[in-house]
């Protein structure tokens, strides 16, 4: 199956619209938005065409809305590497006919999918706006209507003046905030307000109007789209507790061919300083594992040799993750191992800000 294959639906519109009048693309991936109850009582995936009913309003909307839906929609909790690869050859496929994509995706995964979107598309000029909902679009008290639209008035907005493209990025918008996709993490499974932005704040609100914050909002690329077409798949993340054993770390650092792991550490990005901790570390190093320090708190930011406990990552050669969220990292490490750079450059890939999933340190 590629791209090509997976047919584009127009949706209809209740009136003619105007020629300038915004060209979206909706992509349906599944979710709860889509979902129904199966006959054991758990919610599974439908098809779009049961959603779109759903949602007379969508229909109201002066934009040409197209729809094109994965051939299998999905529990976002079964979405993989090779369905980001997808979806990103899908929007490349697709980039030249439409002013804006809205992805709709499950909850679960969607700060995973949406960071890993924003490494796949380089020089991305025009909005890919993630969004989903906690409830199905067939219920009543469904957020899938009201995620939906906003989504794509700020996958159609344009700067008042210029006319240019107001949100060249990967988004997640949802329960009335845009935050950048690899800044987002998904904090709630019960209320509405499902994400938060971690280290950055909100691109725009969504209060009586859409409220952008254009000054955070990622410029506009100086070069045309580049879809990247690999990721590497043989990465970690080992999460440190007290008491972790060395059998754990060993077996983690030691599956074969491992290329990287992401370490959530504590704080500022500290970590015991037992002994065969520092050695399995360097042992992965010296096989060529790339390690990257992220730390397990929701904000700030991890400073290696701070504290005596994280003084000698730098010199083992593991890379602090500044201010990254584990989502974020962890495609991050995917993204740049699979580009099969020489080790200098890797490094100063791991390091540098790409997307704006980092304020350096
Ligand atoms: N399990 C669902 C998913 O991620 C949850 C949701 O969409 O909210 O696909």
């Amino acid at each position: 199956m590629t791209p090509a294959d997976l047919p584009l639906l127009p949706l209809p519109t209740r009136a003619e619209l105007p020629a300038e009048a915004p060209r979206l693309l909706i992509i349906y991936t599944g979710g709860t938005v889509g979902m129904a109850l199966n006959r054991a009582g758990a919610l599974v995936p439908m098809q779009f065409d049961r959603l779109a009913r759903k949602m007379p309003e969508l229909l109201r909307l002066p934009m040409a809305l197209t729809l094109v839906s994965l051939a299998q929609p999905i529990d976002s909790s079964d979405v993989t590497p090779s369905d980001w690869l997808f979806l990103a050859q899908l929007i490349g496929h697709h980039y030249a006919g439409f002013d804006g994509f809205v992805v709709l995706h499950g909850t679960d995964t969607m700060a995973y999918s949406a960071s890993a979107l924003s490494y796949l598309l380089e020089h991305l000029g025009k909005p890919v706006v993630f969004t989903g909902a906690q409830v199905p679009a067939g219920a009543s008290r469904s957020d899938a209507q009201r995620n939906l639209i906003t989504a794509l008035e700020v996958a159609a907005a344009r700067h008042p003046r210029a006319g240019t493209v107001r949100v060249p990025e990967v988004g997640i918008f949802f329960n009335d905030v845009l935050i950048r996709g690899n800044r987002a993490k998904k904090v709630e499974s019960q209320q509405f307000a499902a994400f938060r932005s971690e280290n950055f704040p909100p691109l725009a609100r969504a209060g009586i109007a859409l409220d952008f914050a254009d000054g955070r909002i990622r410029l506009l690329p100086g070069a045309p789209l580049k879809v990247h077409t690999a990721l590497e798949t043989n990465v970690a993340v080992l999460a440190l507790f007290p008491g972790l054993a060395e059998a754990q770390v060993r077996a983690v650092l030691g599956v074969p061919g491992l290329r990287g792991c992401v370490l959530q550490t504590y704080g500022s990005g500290n970590a015991p300083t037992a002994p065969w901790l520092l050695a399995a570390l360097a042992e992965a190093r010296q096989r060529g594992v790339w390690l990257l320090n992220v730390s397990q708190c929701e904000e700030g930011r991890v400073v290696q040799g701070k504290y005596a406990t994280s003084a000698r990552f730098a010199a083992l050669g593991i890379i602090g993750g500044d201010d990254i969220t584990t989502e974020a990292a962890i495609t991050k490490l995917m993204f740049v191992l699979g580009l099969g750079l020489d080790e200098a450059r890797t490094r100063s890939l791991l390091m540098q800000d790409l997307r704006g999933e980092i304020v350096p340190g």
